[in-house]
Formats: structure tokens, sequence, C-alpha cells
């Protein structure tokens, strides 16, 4: 059994950790247990095929954002390029893949380097799949530091219904400590007045990374949604000090304390780090590893090799096998889950109550020596506020807000 008692506005709930729903009890002794609560895992949310390609299609950057994974862009691997062709050679499987197994949807994700270097291939590429796709509907994403969108490549990502990644550490002073140009300038003006191009900012995700110079998330998140975003994401660095994370873990609380007010009060955005959280709650299904990589999810780099997520590019333990009849090789994929879920759970997540909420620990930082305390401190942090969000609301405020997460959702896809 998974179970946590939580209190909110002095009323008390049971939440249930695998069969992921939540009681509301005033009397924990008269709980009958034996009938409510679940001894087995949920089912699981991961699709038993690929259903996202994340493709590098370059690894170039014009900036040189000095915390940079990719080693600013360029992975190690200088000036590699996508052709089309190597896009449509996973583009066409996946599309039969995804037919044969039932699926509607196919989810391509441009990734870098900086993508919108590559703003041509990204055009022809979607022209393809537009013109290929037959009945299923393809869904494309973004990720980009934003200093390239012009009104024509803004156009056209609207116009196909892109959801716009846009990286933002915060105001002008946090961003500029590390997203800089070449010449040492800082992005945050360019970024900010590209942000006024989009006639449609619901698609636009500001994506937040957390590091020494913006910990207090807080004091500058509602300076984001002023921008226009209605969706945040944020990722911690996990290198950062130990003091830093306490201020990280005290802002945080803080943020999600008004998160949870504002949809009190009908005020809707997301936050999608808590979205995630949300969907195996509102769905009785649990995730094995909360980001899919390797299992839904797999990475195509510029030079044509297939990993797992970007951030194992150039490492061959991570590689997948790769035919046109297959996709991936069963025995890969098999691999694949083995080493998700044993790179992912910390011995911690055996008997913690949030496993199928969280699906364990990113398997790269755990397997390159990120701080994997500090993240699974931080996710405790966020499923704790995910549950409070919940148990605070009315039925009447919780149908409100799962409206509004279905007609997000649905329209980003
Ligand atoms: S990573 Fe931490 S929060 Fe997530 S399941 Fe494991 S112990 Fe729980
Ligand atoms: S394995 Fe880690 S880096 Fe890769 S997609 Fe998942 S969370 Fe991100």
């Amino acid at each position: 059994m998974r179970i946590k008692t939580i209190e909110v506005q002095n009323q008390k709930f049971l939440f249930d950790g695998n069969g992921l729903k939540i009681y509301e009890t005033d009397n924990f002794d008269q709980f009958n247990a034996k009938y409510f609560l679940t001894a087995e895992a949920p089912r699981s949310l991961q699709t038993e095929y690929v259903r996202t390609v994340c493709l590098v299609l370059n690894n170039s950057c014009n900036l040189t954002c000095s915390y940079c994974y990719a080693n600013k862009g360029v992975y190690d691997f200088p000036n590699e390029q996508m052709t089309l062709e190597s896009a449509k050679e996973i583009i066409d499987p996946l599309m039969k893949l995804v037919s044969n197994n039932g699926g509607v949807e196919l989810t391509v994700a441009f990734f870098g380097g900086e993508p919108l270097l590559s703003m041509k291939l990204i055009t022809a590429i979607v022209d393809y799949m537009e013109t290929s796709r037959g009945y299923l509907k393809c869904n494309y994403k973004i990720t980009t530091n934003g200093t390239l969108l012009s009104q024509d490549n803004v156009d056209f990502m609207e116009n196909h219904n892109f959801e716009v990644m846009i990286s933002l550490d915060g105001d002008k002073k946090r961003h500029d400590t590390h997203r800089i140009f070449v010449n040492g300038k800082g992005s945050y003006d360019r970024v900010a007045k590209n942000i006024t191009l989009f006639k449609n900012k619901n698609k636009l995700n500001a994506r937040i990374t957390v590091t020494n110079s913006n910990v207090d998330i807080y004091s500058y998140f509602n300076g984001i949604l002023d921008l226009g975003f209605n969706r945040l994401t944020y990722a911690l660095d996990s290198r950062i000090s130990p003091e830093d994370f306490s201020i990280f873990a005290g802002s945080l609380r803080a943020m999600l304390s008004q998160y949870i007010s504002d949809i009190r009060n009908c005020r809707y955005y997301e936050i999608t780090n808590l979205s995630l959280a949300l969907v195996p709650l509102l769905t009785s299904r649990g995730y094995m590893s909360h980001c899919n990589a390797g299992t839904s999810y797999i990475t195509k780099s510029a030079d044509g090799t297939i990993y797992k997520c970007p951030r194992f590019i150039g490492d061959n333990n991570y590689l997948y096998r790769f035919d046109k009849i297959n996709i991936i090789h069963k025995e890969d994929r098999d691999r694949g889950i083995e080493i998700e879920v044993k790179d992912r759970n910390l011995l911690a997540c055996e008997t913690c109550e949030y496993l199928y909420i969280c699906g364990g620990v990113c398997s790269f930082h755990s397997k390159k020596g990120g701080n994997v305390a500090y993240e699974c401190q931080h996710r405790k942090i966020l499923f704790e506020k995910t549950l409070e969000l919940i148990c605070s609301l009315t039925k009447s405020q919780r149908r409100q807000f799962i409206l509004y997460l279905n007609s997000v959702w649905t329209e980003l896809r």
C-alpha cells in the first residue's frame, strides 16, 4: 500500500498512491482500507509504441549559454545538420507504427542546437508530414531560445498549431546572467520583443532553467505571466548548491501556493510540472517514467543516430537499433523499459507514496551523477502541493479546472 494523509483547511484526506485516488475522510479508524485501497500498481500511462520523436535538427547555436548541457549547442560534434531524407527515414515508419497500433496521433518535437537555424528544414518536414499523414493527426513542438523568431516563422508555426517552448530564465537581470550572445550581450530584450509576434499566446510555454542565478522562482514568475505566457515549465539544474536548493524549495512552495489560490479564484494558467502530476490523478493510470524517454518517446540526432533523449547523444549505451519495419527492435525497447525503471528508481522509490505520479528521477541525472536527492526532494514538494490543490477545490471548482485543462490540452494537439 502507498498511503499519504493530507490535511487541508482543517479537512482530512487519504491519498491512495496505487489506486491514484483521494478519499475525504475525517475518521481514519473507521475508514475501511480493505475495501478501498489498492495493493497493485496502476495501469501504465505509457503507450506500447513510440508516438513522439524528437528531431535534433542541428548542432549549432547562436547563443553561448554558460550552463548548456549540449556544450553550447554543439554536443561535441560541431556542424552536424539533419537532412530531410534522415527525417523521413524515421517519420515514415513511425507513421506506420502508430497506425498499426490503432493510434491516431504522431508528435514531432523540433530541437537543437537552436532549431530555428534550420527553419527551411522545419518547413520541409512539416510539409512532408502534412501530405503523407493520411488520417493521422500530426502535432508539432519546438524548443527555441526565442532570439530568431520572425513574423514569417511565427506565422508558419501558428498556422500549424505548434507548441512553442521558449527558454526564459526570469527577468532581464536573471535571464541575461547566462543566456548570452557570442558577443556577451544578453538575449532577454530580443526574446521579450519576439514574444509579441504571436497572435495567440496560448501555445507558448516559458521554459525556466533554474540555476544558481535564479533560484528564487517566485520573485519573477508573475513577471513571466505578465509577458503573456499562460504556461510555464521549470527544470532544476542539478548542480546547484545546498544553500541555493533551500532558497529554491521555499520559493517553489510560495509559487505553488499562489497557483492554488489562483485556481481557486478561477484565474487559470498552467505550471506543466504540476499538470504532469495531475494526469495520473485524473486518469488513475500511473507513470513508469515521467518523461517517456526510451519508451514512447525517442530522439534522432543530427547525424542520424537514435537515442532515448537528447541528453544521451554521444553515449553508445543508450543507442536504439532501428529498422524500417520494426521501428525499434523489440529487444531494444524491452531493454529500454528495463533500463528506465532501473535507472530512475532510487531505493526510496520502492515505498514512496508518490511513485506512480512521479515515475522516478531523470535517468540521465541518475546515470551521469546529477544530484538526484535534490530532484527527489523537489518533486515531493510538487506532489504535496498537487494533492493540496485537488483537496482544496470544491467539486464545482474542480470541475471547472478540469474543463480548463481539457480545453488547453485539446487545443495544444
Ligand atoms: S524520485 Fe523521490 S518522489 Fe519520486 S518516487 Fe522516488 S522517492 Fe518518490
Ligand atoms: S531522461 Fe532526463 S533528460 Fe532525458 S527526457 Fe527524461 S527527464 Fe529529460
